[in-house]
């Protein structure tokens, strides 16, 4: 049992790890899989994911920025990290020194990683991106062959990649989702000597798998979440994050007694409340005030009154029996009662994708493998339980 804070998010490897085998499997041999764990593995923990996605089959991984890239060298890992995100060339010797394969758009980044590349001794892979539609990052198609005969002269690159990104293809209607890929193809097409193309992310993997070509590029699949409701279920992905926290205070109120900030719930009836050790600065959306709910004994409570920055409150006045430090699940499954990721991310009008890459710093990771803790992230620091 976690003796630490009460309140931890719960990662299981496990479900990391037959999330990644599901999706090889869907896509079949050929296409590598990049593991995307930008944004700390999209708020789980990048240190302790990574290896096990590795482990787990995925050859490569990618982050958002050099920060990131750097995390993971700092923490042995030399798997070969694709930074997705834009960046500036004054960040190209970082680059060449943690030996990082940027997304290169610019001949500015392109000249200083030739130059670092060059003073270090080493050839530097990188990758090409292509805006094909999403109207965000990457070069337009026509611009693409030019840019490509420019790095190539480039004797320290080495064009390892080209890649795109879709704009919808978590929609159930994917017309423009083909037009993109279409676009892509035709524009890969004229650099036939460049080893990698891709542009699956998950709902792109799971909806529509031939489009996986060398390699594929899921993230919050990875993490047991579908990218929207209109993606195919017929891959089965387990959650793998659950947020739990402990009944920090049991209190009794009168009717018309009122709960936090602004007195926006007020009792109607003689009420017991119990105090959660949960906020918005853990990453809880506010918008959950008087509107989500908690899992406690295997029973779904309503959140009342407002949440605060490190605290929420919920109404158990239905149930009997709850204890002081009894456990309260706030994302995941109790019993058998659950409540999803999506399902709060509905409530806040949000995508999953946000709700659990915002769960911040202050909440401790907590690593299950085969149902025991092997690893333990905090604010203080991490450590490995010793096995016994
Ligand atoms: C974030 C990201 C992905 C992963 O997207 P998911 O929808 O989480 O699978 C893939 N490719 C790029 C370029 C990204 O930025």
């Amino acid at each position: 049992m976690w003796q630490g804070r009460p309140l931890w998010a719960e990662i299981d490897l496990d479900a990391i790890a037959h999330n990644i085998r599901e999706l090889k499997r869907h896509i079949g041999e050929r296409p590598e899989l990049l593991a995307v764990v930008k944004a700390n593995s999209y708020g789980l923990g990048a240190v302790a994911v990574s290896p096990v996605a590795v482990e787990a089959g995925a050859t490569r991984l990618g982050v958002a920025c050099v920060d990131e890239g750097i995390q993971l060298r700092q923490a042995g890992i030399q798997t070969p990290i694709l930074i997705l995100g834009y960046t500036p060339a004054w960040e190209a010797d970082a680059i060449v020194a943690h030996g990082l394969t940027p997304t290169v758009t610019t001949l500015d980044l392109a000249r200083a990683l030739a130059r670092f590349s060059e003073a270090r001794g080493v050839v530097t892979p990188v990758h090409v991106k292509v805006d094909t539609g999403m109207g965000r990052f990457g070069l337009l198609p026509a611009d693409v062959a030019p840019f490509a005969e420019s790095v190539r002269a480039m004797q320290s690159l080495r064009l390892e990649g080209i890649y795109t990104h879709f704009a919808s293809a978590d929609e159930a209607d994917k017309a423009f989702t083909m037009r993109q890929a279409n676009l892509f193809l035709a524009t890969a097409e004229a650099l036939p000597d460049v080893r990698l193309r891709h542009m699956a992310n998950s709902a792109t993997v799971l909806d529509l798998p031939d489009l996986a070509l060398d390699m594929a590029r899921p993230g919050v699949s990875l993490y047991g979440c579908y990218p929207s409701r209109h993606v195919t279920r017929k891959v089965s992905l387990r959650p793998a994050l659950s947020l739990k926290s402990r009944v920090a205070r049991l209190t009794r109120l009168a009717p018309g007694d009122t709960v936090s900030y602004g007195r926006t719930w007020s009792a109607g009836r003689e009420s017991i409340i119990a105090l959660v050790s949960c906020g918005y600065a853990d990453g809880l959306p506010r918008l959950l005030s008087n509107r989500g709910h908690v899992l406690i004994g295997g029973h779904r409570v309503p959140i009342v009154g407002r949440i605060c920055m490190d605290l929420l409150m919920a109404d158990v006045t239905d149930m009997s029996g709850v204890q002081l430090d009894q456990e309260v699940v706030i994302i995941g499954r109790q019993g058998d009662a659950e409540i999803p990721v999506e399902e709060v991310a509905e409530q806040a009008d949000t995508v999953s994708y946000e709700i659990i890459c915002r769960i911040s710093a202050r909440v401790p990771r907590v690593y299950v493998r085969d149902g025991r803790v092997v690893r333990v992230s905090t604010l203080n620091g991490q450590w490995e339980p010793a096995l016994e």
